[in-house]
């Protein structure tokens, strides 16, 4: 890539920034996106892609191309609380269980087709503000180099040390909520139908658990991390003993499937409000805000975000974007599509991880199971 100076550079190559890329790229803009990892790559995550996701992919024409990488349709949901039986509904959508290393290689490579220019392995280390515009500082390995734009995107993720170096107020937070991932073989769990998501409730924590491609099923937990330094496996063990539904599916392996599985982790998860606009760098995805993981909608709004910005500045395209224009409509519209969603996610988090609140949940839940239909339709558009 010998070019430097670009239209926009986008920051972070997962669903948001590979979307947001794309949708500018589409309108004729000239952009360079920044990933600091080599792809294929895992990250923390359920992998469940809900329909908002799905909907996304037809838009754009690429459902076959999805379709071939063998994701694995969830069309129900089963909360198994500590106490009491399974509660099950259909989701009233079709999902889909596949692995973030095959999806963001996916939504990556529609970038680059519509003529993106990916930087990568190379981590964005500084933005600067120049003028009326940015310069940014990336290093690859060894090397570094600047690249000059009139408009910067924040698509790198829930954490990220620029947050600090961009005096963001929540940078540096201990939120003491811990997100661990494990691939595992499917069929080292038993009574698991291939087409549920299966949320399993435990003293602080909830744990999700569905299929994916090529035989894997993820097994993915959010904590609430306690004074003790219990690894993420002991904290399986854990649940094994308070839910017997959680048992149940281990039953077959005595848990050594999770003893040799890989873990992927982030810790200090903050959900709370963020600046949607932050020095004049526009945040999409999990940057401008993480919605609980219990909604499975955070791929969703990765990509809806992504969108969004895409066509504001294409509404733009011809008059030229106006900085003052674009940083109020763009926070106004956010807030239009995802507080309510947000929102929602956050209540019901706060239910799962409260131990009084969420066996009173529960017993609810059984006496009226169309309580269960209404919390799944709660978390969506
Ligand atoms: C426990 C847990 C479970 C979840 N489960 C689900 C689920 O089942 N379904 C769902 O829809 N959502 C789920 N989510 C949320 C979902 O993972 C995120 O919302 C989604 O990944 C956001 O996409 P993103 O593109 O904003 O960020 P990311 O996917 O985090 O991508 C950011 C990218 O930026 C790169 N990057 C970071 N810093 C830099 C830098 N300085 N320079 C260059 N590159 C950089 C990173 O390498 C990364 O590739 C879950 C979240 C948690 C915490």
């Amino acid at each position: 890539m010998a070019e430097s100076r670009f239209d926009i550079v986008v920051i972070g190559g997962g669903p948001a920034g590979a979307m947001v890329s794309l949708t500018l790229a589409q309108s004729g803009y000239s952009v360079c996106l920044v990933e600091r990892r080599e792809f294929p790559r895992e990250t923390l995550c359920g992998e469940f892609l809900s329909h908002e996701v799905f909907d996304i992919i037809g838009n754009l024409g690429m459902e076959r191309e999805f379709l071939q990488l063998g994701p694995t349709p969830i069309n129900r949901f089963a909360l198994c609380p500590e106490s009491g039986p399974i509660l099950s509904e259909s989701l009233g959508f079709t999902a889909y269980g596949l692995k973030r290393g095959a999806f963001d290689q996916f939504l990556l490579n529609a970038a680059i087709r519509q003529g993106v220019q990916v930087l990568q392995p190379a981590e964005a280390e500084s933005v600067v503000r120049r003028g009326d515009g940015f310069e940014v500082y990336c290093r690859s390995g060894e090397a570094s180099r600047s690249l000059q734009s009139r408009w910067c995107i924040g698509a790198y993720g829930k954490t990220s040390p620029l947050d600090k170096r961009l005096h963001r107020p929540f940078a540096g937070r201990r939120t003491q909520l811990n997100g661990i991932k494990f691939h595992v073989p499917s069929s080292a769990l038993t009574g698991m139908n291939a087409d549920e998501i299966r949320i399993f409730t435990g003293p602080d924590m909830y744990c999700g658990v569905n299929q994916v491609n090529s035989g894997m099923a993820t097994i993915c937990f959010l904590e609430r991390r306690r004074g003790d330094n219990v690894s993420p496996r002991a904290r399986l063990r854990e649940l094994a003993s308070a839910n017997k539904h959680f048992a149940g599916i281990l039953e077959g392996t005595m848990m050594s499937v999770v003893d040799d599985a890989p873990i992927y982790g982030t810790g200090n998860i903050y959900f709370g409000r963020r600046n949607v606009v932050e020095n004049g760098i526009f945040m999409v995805g999990d940057a401008a805000r993480v919605i609980s993981p219990l909604a499975g909608d955070g791929i969703g709004i990765a990509l809806q975000s992504g969108e969004l910005l895409g066509r504001l500045f294409r509404e733009h395209r011809h008059s030229g974007p106006n900085p003052v224009v674009l940083e109020t409509e763009y926070p106004r519209r956010w807030g239009q599509s995802f507080n309510a969603r947000l929102r929602s996610a956050a209540a019901l988090q706060r239910i799962m991880l409260s131990t009084p609140l969420r066996h009173i949940g529960a017993a609810l839940l059984s006496l009226s199971p169309s309580l269960l239909r209404a919390a799944i339709r709660l978390t969506r558009e």
